[in-house]
């Protein structure tokens, strides 16, 4: 029978990540003379949820077996010998669901929910009971949550990574790599892999600085042009390497304005708007500003790590027409890209006097305007052309501030953008 395994919340700041153990599982599945079949997902989930490690990512894989029974107990084995069980917020959760049309209808609609939205722990186990899914669950078992999500998560658009990992004995250890090589990898297969360097930034992107296995991981579009470019890259000696299929790159967290109903935090939007209040920005570099949307004032921030972003963002003026993407927190959206719709092209000044030509003066309040000269009157502004150093299109912020299911430009068609690379 061909059964679906999803594991999450194996992992802590201080070690591990849910990929890794997901391979450690596959590994022993096939040992044990069981198939696994196909590439595994690595499935990202809302990205605000306040209980995630680092992305708020969870793994899943198809197996063929002759019961759930051997494949749960070596999981079991798995879990209990290399998830931080000890840590308090790591709270494993593991499901073994048959590759069944009907149920898996079900978990996709719960999946696209866990992706957008909040869900509880106990429609997990609401889930699990309605269709007698065999599950592990340790501690409080939240993990179940992102388990069932990873095996239901369906989507037309998708990406991939290859994660390649570390030997065990250098966990922890500083990352030895040749810096170059990813830059000439990036030079030769962007934009079929993209966000392994960040040029302006001059920071390799794809290689992580915690304590977990994680050596780097390049992310794409054509998993060949992934695999010619981890040929190029230099670095040090790799334990283990998986070519993952993900919905990272996607915007699948992103709720488009149609689709809400109110604009909350924990959740993210897409949102047009009007500048109402001009950018301003505050120590540490942070920029805020306020748009004018149908769900009222939203505020705005394009934090320090967004980079030169911040800049574009500093240029608009109030009456610009935009639309923002971001996750809302704390009631502001944390802008992960925004397309300028129209800008504000003129501003208004005194007029011009028709008789003598001198621009004319303001005598108060709800008084019109007069010529100082020749006494001439007017009630009406002038309007000068306003030069602008932005223009209309998309931009988005650095591949350094990129989070994971951001879609970045270079895989959005027929529009007009403005790449940061
Ligand atoms: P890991 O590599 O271990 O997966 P992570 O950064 O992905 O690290 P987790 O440790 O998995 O974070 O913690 C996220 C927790 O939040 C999991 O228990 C998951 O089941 C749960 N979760 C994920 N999405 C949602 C959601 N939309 N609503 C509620 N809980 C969620």
């Amino acid at each position: 029978m061909r059964i679906w395994v999803g594991i999450d919340d194996t992992d802590s700041p201080e070690g591990m990540c849910t990929t890794y153990l997901g391979i450690l599982c596959m590994e022993e599945i096939q040992k044990a003379g069981y198939e696994v079949i196909g590439f595994p997902r690595l499935i990202r989930l809302n990205p605000t949820i306040p209980f995630k490690t680092r992305g708020n990512g969870a793994v899943s894989f198809l197996v063929e077996a002759p019961d759930f029974e051997h494949v749960r107990e070596i999981v079991d084995g798995v879990i209990q010998e290399n998830s931080c069980l000890s840590h308090e917020n790591t709270n494993p959760g593991v499901v073994f669901v048959r590759d069944e049309i009907s149920i898996l209808d079900y978990l996709t609609k719960f999946s696209l929910k866990a992706v957008k939205d909040v869900v509880s722990l106990d429609e997990a186990h609401f889930i699990i009971g309605k269709f007698m899914i065999p599950h592990l669950k340790y501690k409080k078992g939240r993990g179940l949550i992102g388990a069932l999500a990873a095996v239901g998560y369906e989507d037309k658009d998708y990406t991939y990574e290859i994660l390649a990992y570390r030997k065990p004995e250098n966990f922890g250890k500083p990352r030895s790599y040749d810096k170059d090589t990813f830059f000439r990898a990036d030079e030769l297969y962007y934009p079929k892999i993209w966000d392994t360097v960040d040029w302006h930034n001059r920071i390799v992107v794809c290689v992580p600085n915690g304590p977990d296995p994680v050596l780097y991981g390049i992310r794409g579009s054509d998993f060949e042009a992934i695999l010619k470019a981890t040929e190029i890259l230099e670095t040090e000696e790799i334990d283990r390497k998986m070519m993952f299929i993900t919905n990272q790159s996607t915007d699948a967290h992103i709720i488009d304005e149609r689709e809400a109903k109110n604009v909350s935090n924990h959740h993210s939007y897409s949102l047009t708007g009007v500048v109402v209040e001009k950018p301003e920005v505050i120590r540490g570099g942070h920029v805020f500003f306020t748009i004018s949307t149908g769900f009222g004032m939203i505020k705005c921030a394009a934090f320090e790590p967004t980079k030169q972003f911040r800049d574009i963002v500093m240029k608009l003026v109030r009456g610009d027409r935009i639309r923002v993407f971001g996750s809302v927190k704390k009631n502001t959206i944390n802008l992960e890209k925004m397309e300028i719709i129209e800008l504000v092209r003129s501003k208004e000044a005194n007029p011009i006097c028709p008789v003598c030509g001198k621009r004319m003066e303001s005598s108060g309040k709800n008084q019109p305007f007069r010529c100082r000269r020749c006494g001439t009157k007017s009630t009406k502004k002038h309007l000068m052309p306003l030069k602008r150093e932005i223009e209309e299109g998309f931009y988005e912020v650095p591949p350094c501030a990129r989070r994971h299911l951001s879609k970045p430009l270079v895989r959005m068609e027929g529009i007009k953008k403005h790449v940061f690379r």
